[in-house]
């Protein structure tokens, strides 16, 4: 029915969904640097987990994708990605309608209709990883947007001038706080090996803030909040919601804070809800 991909910098998902509402263990691969050989590895892997099966549509989540132009951003996931037509290439490997959307929205659409938030209305979801992003779902669909969503560069402090962030050059944005990208650069190791309790407490202190602001604008029911930063060491999500209303004193209740549930298939469950959605619309 539906042959699903998860498109990242490093790894490679694939997956089927014969019925539209689970999918089969999925296949993992290195996603090759080389674009024409990634479309060969994906046709090839593609084609033995279809099986002769009859095959809808192709969803797929993926890194820097430029929605406009239906491929990929100059900055791409890799460099030789880059402006390369993704949408339809894939559509064109399989002869059907291919279906592309932005990895961080589509793991928060598979949150919120098949993870943590299921059952919740107005979803937020938030990553805090080597980046930090973040996508609204209104009533199981991503909602639209001119540009996006780019919460991790909301502004917390800007007055800061030390701190600057790493992607967009903005002092004293939340992915220049709390990414791991910006804890190496400040701490001059990598996230898991940051052991001192009193920093990833800040780490909470902040994130707690960037949650008010994500609350007063965006209103959610429940955040789910997902990454690598996270973990363990990492910031507390207990912490974070014990410091939330703090910040958060105009709101009578704070919106719930749940842990993303699916963990690794959160891209997958997210392109089968995506093409669910999509699809039906033709
Ligand atoms: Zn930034």
């Amino acid at each position: 029915m539906y042959l699903l991909f998860d498109i990242g910098g490093t790894k490679t998902r694939i997956a089927f969904s014969s019925d539209g509402t689970s999918f089969e263990a999925p296949v993992k691969l290195e996603t090759p640097v080389d674009f024409s050989v990634a479309m060969q590895a994906y046709k090839t892997e593609g084609d033995k987990i279809v099986n002769g099966r009859p095959i809808h549509a192709v969803a797929a989540g993926v890194k820097f994708l430029n929605k406009e132009r239906n491929g990929m951003l100059a900055q791409a996931l890799l460099p030789m990605w880059a402006n390369q037509p993704l949408k339809q290439s894939l559509s064109e490997m399989f002869q059907v309608p291919a279906y592309l959307e932005n990895d961080t929205a589509i793991v928060g659409l598979g949150e919120a209709a098949y993870g943590a938030a299921r059952g919740y209305g107005i979803v937020v979801y938030m990553t805090i990883s080597t980046g930090v992003g973040g996508v609204r779902i209104i009533d199981g669909a991503i909602e639209r947007s001119a540009q996006g969503f780019e919460p991790g560069h909301s502004i917390i402090q800007y007055a800061e001038r030390d701190i600057r962030c790493l992607s967009c050059g903005v002092a004293g944005d939340l992915e220049s706080y709390i990414s791991g990208r910006a804890f190496e650069r400040r701490f001059g190791k990598k996230p898991y090996d940051v052991t001192d309790p009193a920093i990833w407490d800040e780490a909470a202190t902040v994130l707690a803030a960037a949650l008010a602001n994500v609350s007063v604008f965006w209103s959610p029911e429940c955040i789910v909040v997902g990454g690598s930063m996270m973990k363990h060491p990492g910031i507390s999500l207990d912490a974070v919601r014990t410091k939330l209303p703090q910040f958060l004193r105009i709101f009578p209740q704070p919106p719930e804070l749940k842990p993303e549930a699916l963990g690794d298939d959160g891209g997958l469950y997210g392109a089968l809800a995506f093409v669910v959605k999509q699809h039906a619309r033709l």
